[in-house]
């Protein structure tokens, strides 16, 4: 049996459960979870916000551990290897996407934590394609965030190309933010940090931020006009979306990476002077995760965390409804 948490109805406090261990399939692994990071979007399935998540739930997609079991197709991986596994958990992995390497565009993807049972748990069987080995340099606990958060906001730089001569903003100082920082840092870029929070720059500058823009209202963007080529928004909130597009330069690019249930209202003249784009990035492919990964501890790229031992994940849960974790939520096992 497997020990985990779980709701089994919309916006529950999670609760112990146990369930039986799912046979192995040929390409499954059997991991002993020393860590899982608590994402938004684990809230966002607690609450059922996007109509997908399935009762019993147990959240959890940012998960560290070992692999204690293997199906016999698994040879790329080794008994005892340290592992990771993020929010996608299957592909078809034969469409034209899986067989590109864009797994994460497949129609036929299924997630860690709808349908299966998560990382919220002291194990998880899994299908050993979708998990990656942690190189030795990251520490298990502040890499778990890496898994979803780290990788939500490297696969837009990359996918966009975005180079070392280029301004970037990170709109949203929080989860995703406080990594974006990071990771545009590392690649060489101008970084400027955007908040509604003026207590945040002292971080946001130690996170690698050049400059930090306190937003009091829509007038603390016009200073910034014409002055992007890249704005990562890791924002949730509405907003006002002209004054931000109006402080990309030609050619700049909006990336929008949360907020789902937002619906986006802007005059298309402010996209067709400077010919701008608005884009989206979601989970990132196999291929970018492994990038990721090496990425981070090459330039030794970790989430700011705060540690809660798994059964006091309703307390780690309350502080991330309430906004004050600092900056990511890891439970721990040990
Ligand atoms: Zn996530
Ligand atoms: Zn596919």
């Amino acid at each position: 049996m497997v020990q985990a948490y779980h709701c089994s109805n919309k916006g529950e406090i999670l609760s112990p459960y146990t369930y039986e261990k799912p046979a192995l399939g040929p390409y499954d692994i059997f991991v002993k979870i020393s860590h899982c990071g608590l994402c938004h979007s684990d809230i966002h399935l607690i609450d059922d916000d996007w109509k997908i998540t399935k009762f019993p739930l147990v959240p959890g997609h940012e998960i560290i551990g070992t692999v204690e079991e293997k199906g016999p197709a698994v040879d790329f991986l080794k008994i005892g290897d340290r592992i990771g596994i993020g929010w996608q958990g299957k592909s078809c992995m034969a469409c034209e996407w899986c067989l590109q390497g864009d797994e994460n565009l497949c129609a036929k993807e299924e997630d860690t934590c709808v349908g299966h049972f998560g990382g919220f748990a002291k194990e998880i069987v899994a299908d050993g394609r979708f998990a990656f080995v942690i190189p030795e340099a990251l520490p298990s606990a502040e890499t778990a965030p890496l898994l979803c958060g780290g990788a939500t906001v490297f696969a837009p730089l990359i996918e966009h190309k975005i180079a070392p001569t280029m301004k970037v903003a990170v709109l949203g100082i929080g989860g995703l933010g406080h990594l974006a920082i990071q990771f545009v840092r590392a690649l060489g870029c101008e970084v400027t940090a955007i908040s509604h929070s003026a207590d945040k720059e002292n971080d946001a500058k130690k996170f690698g931020a050049h400059h930090f823009i306190h937003v009091k209202d829509s007038s603390s963007y016009a200073e910034w006009k014409n002055s992007f080529d890249f704005i990562l928004s890791a924002t949730s909130t509405g907003l006002d979306w002209v004054p931000v597009v109006e402080m990309l330069r030609p050619r700049g690019n909006l990336c929008l990476l949360g907020g789902l249930e937002i619906n986006l209202e802007l005059p298309i003249i402010n996209l067709f002077i400077g010919r701008k784009l608005i884009s989206c990035s979601n989970v990132a492919s196999r291929p970018i995760q492994k990038k990721m990964l090496n990425f981070a501890a090459l330039h030794n790229i970790l989430p700011q965390i705060e540690e809660f031992p798994m059964g006091k994940v309703n307390e780690a849960i309350a502080k991330l409804r309430a906004g004050k974790i600092r900056y990511r939520a890891v439970l721990s096992n040990s």
